[in-house]
C-alpha cells in the first residue's frame, strides 16, 4: 500500500497541477527522490544543494514535523500522509498553474507580466456601493484578479435594480446585495478573496472598515456618505477612486493621491437638501454606471500596476447624449478643510447634519400625515376628499390607487386653482418623499387641510392592495 505525498498550490506548476502523488518510499529521502525523478523542476525549491532540505520548507507525515523526527531518514508507514508545508510571508502571491491560464492575456501585455499580475492579486480593494457602479467595479476588479475585494452595503435586491446593477438577476430579488453579489463574483473568480462588510457606511464604522484596504472606490449615490468617503480616505492616506452618475451624465476622477485633491478642493461643502436630485427621483440612464464603473475600475488597475497616466488632478466629465468626453483640471485647494496644510478637520463628523438632513425624529413638518389604512378606511367610510398623485406620468402608467386624481409634481403650483381650497387634501408620490415637498407648497398657497400618505404607493401597495406593482 503505497502513501499519498500533498502537493502545496505554490508549487503544483512543478508537478503538472498534481495535487497529490501515490509515493512508496520508505523514508522521506526516497520519497522526496520518486517526487524528483518524476518532476525534477521541483527539487531546486524544496532541497539546498547540499542535500538538505531548504529551511523554509517543512514535511509532515501524519501531522508530525520532520525535523522533530528523523529528518530526512525518518520513516514513511504505509498509507501515511505526507505533506510539503513551504513557508508564506503574510499574503501569498504566487501565481498557481490554474492562475497563469486564467490570467494569460494580462500577462502576455509587458505592462502587467507575471510581476504585474502578482501586484494585482496582492491589492486589497474596498468597493463602497454594490450598485449601478459597484456592479461594473467589482466584476472587473475580481475577473482581473484582485486578491482581496471588499463590499459595502446593506441593502437587498429591489425588481427596479435590474435595469443597471448588473451582478444581480431575477432570482435575487429581496435577496441582500452582498450575499448575490458574492455568489455571482466567486463564480467569476474563486481565487479572489471576498470581505463583507454588510453595514451602512457611517463615522462610527468607516475608518476601521477602509484601514486595511489599499484602494477605495467610491459607488455610493448620496453626499452624505460621499463625503464621509473622502473624509476618511484623507485621514487614512487612502486613494479614493471617484465616480459618480446622473441621468446622462458621468464623472471620473482620483481622489486623495499623489500630492493630488480631495473632493472637498473641488466641492468644500454639498449642495443644500433636495436641490440636486437623487437617481432614484431624476432617473438614470441603464448603461451609465457600466461606462463610468469600468473607468473607476480602469484607475484602480493602473494604480495597482503604477502605469499610464492616472487620473490624478484631472476630472473626466461624460455626456452620453452628445457622446462627448470633456476634460478638467483640477488641483489640490492648500486651504482645504481636510487635505489642505491647516485642516480643520481632522476626525469624522456628521455627515448628515452637514448635508442638511435632519435626523426623522428632529423634522418638524407643518402638515400632518395619514397612514395607508387611514386613507383606506376613509375610502370606505364615503368621506369627501381629494387624493392628489404628484408622481410623473410613466409612474402612473405602471400603478395607480384608484379615486386619485394626477397633476405631476412639477405642474402643480401653474395648476393650483384645479384643487378646492377647502376640502381636504391627501398628497401621495412613490415613497412620501415628493408628495411631502407638495405638502409645503400647498400649505404655502393658503390650503390649511393637507396630508401627506406616509410611504406613498409603496406602502399602499404592501399593506393594502398587493395587485398593485412595485417599482
Ligand atoms: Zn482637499
Amino acid at each position: 500500500m503505497a502513501s499519498t505525498l500533498k502537493i502545496p498550490s505554490p508549487l503544483r506548476r512543478f508537478t503538472n497541477g498534481q495535487a497529490s502523488l501515490d509515493v512508496n518510499g520508505k523514508n522521506v529521502e526516497e520519497v522526496l527522490n520518486e517526487l524528483f525523478s518524476e518532476y525534477p523542476d521541483i527539487k531546486n525549491h524544496l532541497m539546498e544543494d547540499d542535500g538538505n532540505l531548504r529551511n523554509f520548507v517543512n514535511i509532515f507525515i501524519n501531522s508530525e514535523n520532520i525535523r522533530q523526527k528523523g529528518g530526512l531518514s525518518t520513516l514513511v508507514d504505509d498509507g501515511s500522509d505526507i505533506r510539503i508545508i513551504p513557508s508564506i510571508a503574510g499574503g501569498n502571491s504566487e501565481l498557481t498553474q490554474e492562475e497563469l491560464i486564467r490570467y494569460s492575456r494580462h500577462l502576455s501585455l509587458p505592462e502587467v507580466g507575471v510581476s504585474g499580475q502578482k501586484k494585482i492579486k496582492a491589492s486589497k480593494v474596498l468597493v463602497i456601493g454594490v450598485g449601478g457602479l459597484g456592479s461594473p467595479v467589482s466584476l472587473y476588479l475580481a475577473a482581473a484578479g484582485v486578491g482581496t475585494m471588499g463590499l459595502v452595503d446593506f441593502d437587498v435586491v429591489d425588481e427596479s435594480n435590474l435595469q443597471r446593477q448588473v451582478l444581480f438577476g431575477v432570482d435575487q430579488k429581496n435577496k441582500s446585495k452582498l450575499e448575490s453579489a458574492t455568489e455571482r463574483l466567486k463564480n467569476l473568480n474563486p481565487h479572489t478573496k471576498y470581505i463583507l462588510h454588510k453595514v451602512a457606511l457611517s463615522s462610527e464604522n468607516a475608518l476601521d472598515i477602509i484601514k486595511d484596504y489599499d484602494i477605495v472606490i467610491d459607488g455610493t449615490d448620496n453626499f452624505p456618505t460621499r463625503y464621509l468617503v473622502n473624509d476618511a480616505c484623507v485621514l487614512l492616506g487612502k486613494p479614493n477612486v471617484y465616480g459618480s452618475i446622473y441621468r446622462f451624465d458621468g464623472q471620473v476622477s482620483i481622489f486623495n493621491y499623489d500630492k493630488g485633491p480631495c473632493y472637498r478642493c473641488l466641492y468644500p461643502a454639498p449642495p443644500p437638501p433636495g436641490l440636486v436630485p437623487s437617481c432614484a427621483e431624476g432617473g438614470v440612464l441603464g448603461v451609465l454606471p457600466g461606462i463610468i464603473g469600468t473607468l473607476q475600475a480602469n484607475e484602480a488597475l493602473k494604480i495597482i500596476l503604477n502605469i499610464g497616466d492616472l487620473m490624478v488632478n484631472r476630472f473626466l466629465l461624460f455626456d452620453a447624449l452628445s457622446m462627448e468626453f470633456n476634460e478638467l483640471k483640477i488641483t489640490k485647494d492648500e486651504n482645504c478643510v481636510v487635505c489642505g496644510s491647516n485642516p480643520s478637520i481632522t476626525k469624522l463628523i456628521d455627515y448628515k447634519q452637514f448635508c442638511g438632513i435632519l435626523n426623522d425624529d428632529n423634522k418638524q413638518e407643518d402638515f400632518d400625515e395619514i397612514t395607508v389604512q387611514e386613507l383606506n378606511d376613509r375610502f370606505n367610510n364615503g368621506k369627501t376628499f381629494t387624493v392628489l398623485d404628484v408622481r410623473e406620468i410613466h409612474e402612473v402608467q405602471i400603478a395607480k390607487i384608484k379615486g386619485t386624481i394626477h397633476i405631476p409634481m412639477k405642474e402643480v403650483y401653474n395648476r393650483i386653482n384645479e384643487l378646492n381650497l377647502n376640502e381636504e387634501i391627501i398628497v401621495h408620490c412613490k415613497s412620501g418623499k415628493r408628495s411631502a415637498k407638495i405638502c409645503k407648497l400647498l400649505i404655502e398657497n393658503n390650503f390649511i387641510n393637507v396630508k401627506n400618505l406616509k410611504g406613498g404607493i409603496i406602502a399602499w401597495s404592501k399593506e393594502i392592495d398587493s395587485s398593485i406593482s412595485v417599482y
